[in-house]
């Protein structure tokens, strides 16, 4: 055969042309390929860069779900980390608060058991429109597709700026476990979540514990857990080793990190400044994966994508967004428990492009996993 031969028969095996491109393994993309699942539709495949459920596999060994497991299915309440109908981590796993190790092997199961069309250890560098299809371009090949959910997550996105100096710290989400850090004193910049639960991990090991926000998450009033601490969370700082060994710095947002002869100077933007003989530990959040597709979305003043009323992109049709980047005015859906609602939303558009009648998907509804009203959200608990 000769060489152009070969290019062009090389090219024509490479370019598959696939309903559905769903782009990361996480618990959004195996939720939503459940829901494509049941929607009737076949022809897809879901592709990973790594493993499913790689992201939770790589959370700090001691890290665990702050929103709790309950096998509630039998009433028909779904667990709160179920991505499926039928489905409890709960009940799979034994545990109330799972560890990402855990819970990756859960969404294992759940790709098995759904026998979901995975292809992992497959890269996705590119997503481009050609006329009416998708180039997805990935590090072993090209595929097309009529449509793509981008499902790619946050947590191999973290956000490493902000300040002068913030390269010198260590994101939460590079830490393998808390126990392993060697050091006595840490600072811990940014107190949400995942800085609250640094700190946690590192005072119940006796290290002494400085923990900065900009604001006071801590404090703020809401009953949203997308705007305030769970309930998990300030749990835990009410144990006495916490108050022993954590000190809190509310409304002092880091102007500065330096490093000095024996370790790292910060500065705050009050002028204050602290040094520590280790790497100031970053839990300052996640740019998120959504950045690198940005091209194909509206933006919204925050930087999320726009959505239509199917979380499809507003400027490229057949482009889907799920999980927790997904917003409609102020609603955040960053749990699983909220997001998941989104899922048969989602199938069910693709389902009518495609011509089929998904109509197994009405079953979503009555298990609170089919949210296409979005006025009902927002009622704050009134004690
Ligand atoms: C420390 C921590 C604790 C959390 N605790 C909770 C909790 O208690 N309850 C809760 O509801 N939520 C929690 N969250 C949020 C939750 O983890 C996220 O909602 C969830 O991981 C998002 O799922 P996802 O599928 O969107 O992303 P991920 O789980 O990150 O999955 C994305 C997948 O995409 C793959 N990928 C990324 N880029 C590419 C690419 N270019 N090509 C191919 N594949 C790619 C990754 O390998 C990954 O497997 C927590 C998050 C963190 C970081």
């Amino acid at each position: 055969m000769s060489e152009s031969a070969m290019t062009q028969s090389k090219a024509a095996t490479t370019v598959e042309l696939l309903d559905v491109v769903v782009i990361g393994g996480g618990a959004a993309g195996v939720g939503v390929s459940v829901a494509l699942r049941h929607a009737g539709i076949e022809n897809f495949v879901v592709l990973d860069r790594g493993t499913v459920g790689s992201s939770f596999a790589s959370w700090p060994a001691e890290t665990r779900f702050i929103t709790p497991s309950f096998p509630t299915n039998s009433i028909g309440m779904l667990d709160l980390n179920s991505i499926a109908i039928g489905v409890s981590p709960a009940f799979s796993l034994e545990v109330e608060h799972p560890t990402g190790e855990e819970y990756a092997s859960h969404l294992r199961g759940v790709a098995q058991f759904f026998e979901l069309p995975v292809r992992e250890q497959t890269d996705v560098l590119r997503v481009t429109k050609v006329g009416d299809h998708f180039r997805v371009d990935t590090a072993e090949g090209t595929l097309q597709a009529k449509h793509v959910i981008w499902a790619a997550g946050e947590f191999h996105y973290p956000r490493l700026n902000g300040f002068q100096g913030s390269e010198l710290c260590r994101h939460t989400a590079t830490v393998g476990s808390y126990e392993e850090l060697e050091g006595d004193e840490f600072i811990v910049i940014g107190g949400y979540e995942s800085g609250v639960d640094a700190a946690y991990h590192l005072a119940c090991h006796d290290k002494a514990v400085k923990l900065f926000d900009k604001g006071s998450p801590w404090q703020d009033e809401s009953s949203d857990p997308s705007i305030v601490l769970s309930t998990y969370s300030l749990e835990r700082m009410r144990e006495e080793w916490f108050e022993e060994q954590v000190e809190l710095f509310p409304n002092t947002p880091i102007a500065s990190v330096s490093q000095i002869d024996d370790g790292y100077e910060v500065k705050a933007l009050d002028g204050r400044w602290f040094r520590t003989s280790t790497p100031p530990l970053l839990a300052g959040g996640f740019e998120g994966s959504h950045k690198l597709v940005a091209n194909l979305f509206e933006q919204r003043d925050d930087g999320f994508p726009v959505l239509s009323e199917h979380d499809e992109s507003t400027s490229t049709s057949g482009l889907f967004l799920c999980g927790p980047a997904v917003r409609h005015e102020n609603h955040v859906f960053c749990f699983i428990y909220k997001y998941r609602q989104r899922f048969a939303v989602v199938a069910k558009a693709i389902a009518t492009s495609l011509g089929l009648p998904a109509e197994e998907l009405e079953n979503y509804r009555k298990w609170g996993m089919y949210l296409d009203d979005l006025s009902c959200c927002g009622e704050e608990c009134v004690c």
